[in-house]
């Protein structure tokens, strides 16, 4: 075996060789090869060497999720073995066209040594090199540091087995847990028992012996940790524990968000869920919205995805008994409704988006920071805005210009917080239900609604994209709303383009859309669905006001 380190490429520039061996790739045939290691790619070309370009495979360290050295019964030989675990990006051939990442191993024999000892540390120095690089890539995008989870890394992975069709184990073991092994991401699986078990599990957990906490089921058991957390005492603590979605369930709308904000194309259940595991394995952090949701009884709610009331509600709640198709219950839900539309009456105020909010997204946006700055703590930032709120300067920024005449201010009040003296941040915007709104509100005049979704992720499905222009932290609640005398036709219309997130520009009357830091609803109907990330809460009047980047998300 030739051995050079840290050796200049003469060949790649900017990009100079830090190791170089000759090994024997052992794939449907065993060829011998030149492997060269550089900051950012392994480089693998066939001996002896074809002309430049031809023979040559360049694997991105990007796609790397892990690498390992190990020996095997070889006959008496001293050989050790090299396995490097990529996922890159490949294109689909089918008419959809995009691309999905597809596991490849790369193995490698190397026999250059008689001693087996010499030959497994020489391997053991590869995987090594490689796998730290491979770690660089994921710390340094464009000169800055990002967070990323710490190493070694101890993960509690909960997963519902009842959620989607009942197969979120099945997809544990043959995706996700030899995918873990491979990145050398140690975890403890956690099979949920029953509805609420693991928010009691987060809620009393001894949080210092994890440093993260990943579910795989669908939005349902996310939307149970992050209340659990921020039921404790230590919230404010509790919250920064880091958090990571599998999908396994039948909506996985964060996955499909999550996915969409690597700007990568549309894929569905096992892709998405190779996608997810593949970010996982990366481990970088971001910072996720939470919105606290304020019902008349019982305590605060937080949510991370969607408030919705009529027609989005009714299909969530009503598809259930579809749950047998995966995914596609919410499309047979959708027709399903449409045959017997309804109109839901209520009314429906907001608190536009502030400039002041956009501003300090400066601040918070994407966990990017120079190395080992701290940034604000959460309850710092929400402090300073609970000081500043309510924020004049409102930015209406509606889509629908009909929807500024049919609306007016509130009256103005004194403020008064509502929510006092429990877990999770202070309510900054708004004042108790039973009191009038503030001044700077608009209400809606229209009372005839088929649906109202407050979204604060870009899914709200895996075939959803309710609101394109949303991002992880943001600060926003991107509020649709869709008033009664829309046809049918009309309707349907609406959800094939929301696809694409295409409904926004169809230029349909009778949808709203508008970016909102704080709404509030009160249904008039006596009877009727409001979900929270889809699970069903009390109905009736409720308001809901969003905490910028309160969370933090294992992301891509
Ligand atoms: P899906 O997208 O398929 O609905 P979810 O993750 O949303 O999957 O889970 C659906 C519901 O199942 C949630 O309300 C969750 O709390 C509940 N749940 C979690 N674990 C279990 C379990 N072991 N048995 C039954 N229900 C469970
Ligand atoms: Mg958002």
């Amino acid at each position: 075996m030739d051995q050079r380190s840290a050796e200049p490429d003469p060949g790649t520039g900017s990009c100079p060789v830090t190791l170089y061996g000759e090994f024997t790739a052992i794939g449907p045939r065993k060829v011998r090869c030149a492997v060269n290691l550089t900051e950012k790619e392994l480089i693998v070309q066939r001996l002896p060497s074809a002309p430049a370009g031809r023979s040559k495979t360049v694997l991105s360290l990007e796609d790397c999720v892990g690498c390992r050295a190990h020996r095997e019964d070889d006959g008496g030989e001293p050989a050790a073995y090299l396995s490097a675990y990529f996922y890159p990006l490949r294109r689909r051939w089918r008419s959809s066209g995009g691309s999905r990442r597809q596991r490849v191993e790369h193995r490698f024999r190397l026999t250059a040594l008689q001693d087996p000892g010499a030959n497994l540390e020489e391997a053991e120095k590869w995987a090594r090199s490689i796998r730290e690089r491979s770690g660089r890539q994921r710390c340094l995008r464009d000169g800055l540091m990002v967070w990323e989870l710490s190493h070694p890394c101890r993960m509690m992975l909960l997963v519902n087995p009842q959620s989607g069709k009942g197969q979120a184990l099945t997809l544990y073991n043959n995706h996700i847990q030899p995918m873990l092994n491979e990145a050398g991401v140690p975890h403890t699986l956690v099979i949920t028992e029953r509805q609420n078990h693991a928010r009691e599990l987060v809620r009393e957990a001894d949080l210092s012996q994890w440093n993260a906490v990943v579910i795989m089921s669908g939005d349902g058991l996310l939307y149970e940790v992050i209340n659990g957390l921020l039921e404790r005492a230590d919230w404010e603590e509790a919250i920064q524990t880091p958090l990571g979605f599998l999908p396994g369930g039948s909506g996985n709308a964060l996955a499909a968000s999550i996915h969409h904000y690597t700007g990568a194309s549309q894929v569905f259940s096992e892709e998405l869920l190779i996608s997810c595991g593949f970010l996982l394995c990366k481990g970088l952090l971001s910072r996720m919205d939470l919105v606290s949701v304020q019902l008349s009884s019982g305590p605060r709610l937080f949510s991370f995805l969607s408030l919705a009331w009529g027609f989005v509600a009714d299909v969530d709640i009503e598809s259930e008994k579809y749950r047998h198709v995966g995914a596609a219950r919410f499309t047979v839900g959708t027709l399903v409704r449409l045959a017997s539309l309804r109109i839901y009456k209520g009314k429906l105020a907001y608190l536009p988006a502030s400039k002041d909010c956009s501003t300090e997204g400066g601040l918070r946006n994407n966990m990017t920071k120079q190395c080992n700055n701290q940034a604000p703590s959460p309850a710092s930032l929400l402090r300073r805005q609970s000081r500043d709120s309510p924020c004049q300067n409102t930015l209406h920024n509606s889509c629908h210009s009909n929807n500024s005449l049919k609306v007016r201010r509130a009256e103005s009040v004194p403020p008064r917080s509502a929510n006092k003296g429990h877990p999770g941040p202070p309510a900054s915007r708004l004042l108790p239900l039973d009191q009038p709104l503030p001044s700077d509100w608009v209400v809606v005049q229209e009372e005839d609604f088929v649906l109202m979704l407050a979204m604060y992720q870009s899914h709200l499905a895996e075939d959803l994209m309710a609101a394109p222009n949303a991002t992880l932290d943001d600060g926003v609640i991107h509020l649709t709303y869709v008033t009664a005398g829309i046809s049918r036709s009309a309707l349907l219309r609406l959800f094939l383009a929301m696809e694409k997130g295409a409904h926004l520009t169809s230029n349909c009357q009778h949808l709203v859309h508008t970016e909102v830091q704080a709404l509030r609803l009160e249904p008039n109907s006596p009877k009727g669905i409001i979900t929270v990330d889809g699970e069903v809460v009390e109905y009736g009047p409720m308001q809901a006001e969003v905490h910028r980047g309160l969370a933090r998300l294992i992301t891509g």
